[in-house]
């Protein structure tokens, strides 16, 4: 049997670890301390974009490698001073537009330089910014433009062509859609303007916007049991997070070549395949293709790679792909390997250390917390199966409720993992929604809905969330979300979604629905649902199974018991049926 640890030995490492001793660097730490290390602009602003480019382009860095980006066939690479000189473009093409602080930008695009661009540039110009997955459908894009009232669209033409156009008279806050042509030469859609000329056209000198630390700077949606998503408002000062974190959990040092594996329409893929890695001056690896192990196993070779930031899912991937593929590509210069977003179980970090040669350090964190809170770091044992412990400046606890309310836990207790309030990262609110928010504290500490028990060595172990919200292959679903577009086809009178757990991808989309009269079940209507579903959703979103109920389960007040319907997948105890209507 394998041991229930791996040891760490600060001996024999190619590099001094950032984080060597645990319990002294929590002792030293102070958030003012480490905001002090990042540059301030002229009359004490503060800009994101400023902190991870224009200080590079400015200093002994401005000649190394920020972004290389591989595509099927090419690669492309640019230093920070050519990084510098293009968000400076594109923000003057905002500028030019007469795009301001009082706008919102919104990117919906695959992960081509145009993106990267967009969002600093627009960091530069003031102006918030939220990066959407591009494989989303219309309706999640014009949920989340209206909920942002987004007036700025940058994406590609494909994308317009096949997902924005249907939606763009929904969305009244649009005033300019910007297109990066996916072929020289091609035809602009009617009411957009071509990206690539406006960038040509435009200096490549330009003074960052004054911001303040508390600005708004991003929006990330994410997804709740009810309601449509929740548009997490994060602003300048959350750079110091992403500067602390990306040292102390990534290890990021001088001279790295990164690869975060995440899309910058999820959060993980903004704050550390983006601004984490730009922060520390080191280059990042952006991968235009999607999951394919051969290919990622070449480039984590022949990039050179030495810090990766992955995910469980892509873990488990490789792991399927067998250890062949593993062994044809030497990786001599990857030093350390870390993983976020769902469970990693326990094989997955010991395969890490057989296969890899390296154990895999799962971290924690989520949307609002805006960086990685809980870590396994180069600074302490590995106990395979838990997130870590918090990080430098990061309080943690469990939380049960008690006759007096909420109760701080003892060791080994499930309960709510919950956060001192007050680093940087942390969510300032939600957009539109400020009761939302208040509900997600108690006191000082900030509720996250993820349940967790903490061990006597102050190791974290995650146990569920104690919402509906679904992990599917690391992105996060919300229920609600999916059944409103089921709710829309004719047939379906009522919807009902899970997350059914899966091996590969963690949870699959699950739909129950029961039918309108005058409509049969049949494999025909279920294909007819899917197709609509995933036209709607997009592929990421939409439910893979759907099964039909002559009812759903409801509570007496009419709610619908996804609860109980997952029990009932799962063939476990149905739990209290007390409230269910007509039952108890
Ligand atoms: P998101 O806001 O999309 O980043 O999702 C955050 C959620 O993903 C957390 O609240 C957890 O439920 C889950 N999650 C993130 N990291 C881990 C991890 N290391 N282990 C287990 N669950 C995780």
């Amino acid at each position: 049997m394998r041991p229930s640890i791996i040891h760490k030995s600060p001996a024999g490492l190619p590099v001094a670890p950032n984080l060597a001793d645990y319990q002294s660097e929590r002792e030293r730490f102070s958030w003012a301390t480490a905001r002090a290390e990042l540059p301030r602009l002229p009359g004490g602003g503060l800009n994101i974009a400023d902190c991870a480019v224009t200080r590079h382009a400015r200093g002994p860095n401005r000649d190394q490698v920020a972004f290389r980006f591989l595509s099927e066939q090419t690669s492309h690479e640019l230093t920070y001073g050519d990084l510098d000189a293009q968000t400076n473009r594109f923000a003057n093409v905002l500028a030019g537009l007469g795009v301001g602080r009082d706008d919102v930008v919104f990117v919906l695009a695959g992960r081509l330089p145009e993106l990267y661009l967009a969002v600093l540039g627009s960091l530069k110009n003031g102006t918030p910014v939220s990066p959407l997955f591009s494989a989303f459908g219309p309706e999640p894009i014009a949920t989340r433009l209206n909920a942002g009232s987004g007036t700025v669209l940058v994406t590609t033409t494909s994308l317009y062509l096949k997902k924005v156009a249907k939606i763009c008279d929904q969305v009244p806050s649009l005033r300019h859609v910007l297109v990066v042509p996916d072929e020289p030469d091609e035809p602009l859609p009617p009411g957009t303007r071509d990206l690539t000329g406006l960038l040509a056209g435009a200096s490549d000198v330009f003074t960052t916007v004054a911001t303040q630390p508390e600005d708004l700077a991003l929006l990330h949606f994410t997804s709740g049991t009810t309601g449509m998503p929740k548009g997490a408002m994060h602003v300048h000062d959350a750079v110091v997070t992403h500067w602390v974190t990306g040292r102390d959990a990534l290890d990021l040092h001088p001279g790295d070549i990164f690869w975060c594996t995440a899309d910058p329409g999820w959060v993980t893929g903004t704050s550390y395949g983006i601004i984490a890695p730009l922060l520390h001056g080191v280059t990042s690896i952006v991968d235009e293709a999607e999951f394919d192990a051969e290919r990622w196993y070449a480039i984590l070779s022949e990039q050179q790679v030495t810090v990766w930031y992955t995910a469980p899912t892509a873990i488990r991937m490789l792991m399927k792909a067998g250890p062949e593929l593993a062994a044809a590509r030497p990786r001599p210069d990857l030093r350390f390997v870390a993983s976020v977003g769902e469970p990693l179980n326990p094989e997955a970090v010991w395969w890490g250390q057989e296969v890899l040669g390296l154990p895999i350090h799962d971290n924690w964190w989520q949307t609002e917390t805006g960086g990685i809170m809980l870590a396994n770091t180069p600074a302490f044992d590995i106990l395979p199966g838990s997130m870590g412990r918090p990080l430098p400046g990061v309080d943690a606890a469990i939380v049960v409720r008690g006759a007096a309310g909420l109760e701080l836990a003892g060791e080994d207790t499930e309960g709510e993992l919950v956060l001192r309030s007050g680093w940087p990262g942390m969510f300032r609110g939600y957009l539109n929604d400020p009761e939302r928010y208040a509900r997600c504290f108690s006191g000082e500490w900030y509720l996250t809905g993820d349940l967790a028990l903490r061990d006597a060595g102050g190791y974290y172990w995650f146990v569920g969330r104690a919402d509906d919200v679904i992990k599917s292959a690391g992105h996060l679903i919300g229920p609600f979300e999916v059944e409103s577009v089921l709710m829309e086809h004719p047939g379906v009178a009522e919807a009902g979604v899970i997350g059914k757990p899966d091996e590969l991808a963690g949870e699959l989309v699950k739909a129950f629905v029961s039918l309108k009269q005058g409509y049969q079940a049949s494999d025909e209507l279920r294909l007819e649902i899917l197709g609509h579903a995933r036209r709607r959703l997009g592929a990421a979103v939409a439910p893979k199974e759907i099964a039909f109920l002559d009812a759903l389960p409801r509570t007496r007040s009419g709610k619908i018991m996804r609860r109980l319907l997952k029990a009932r997948e799962l063939g476990l105890p149905e739990g209290d049926t007390s409230t269910l209507e007509g039952g108890g």
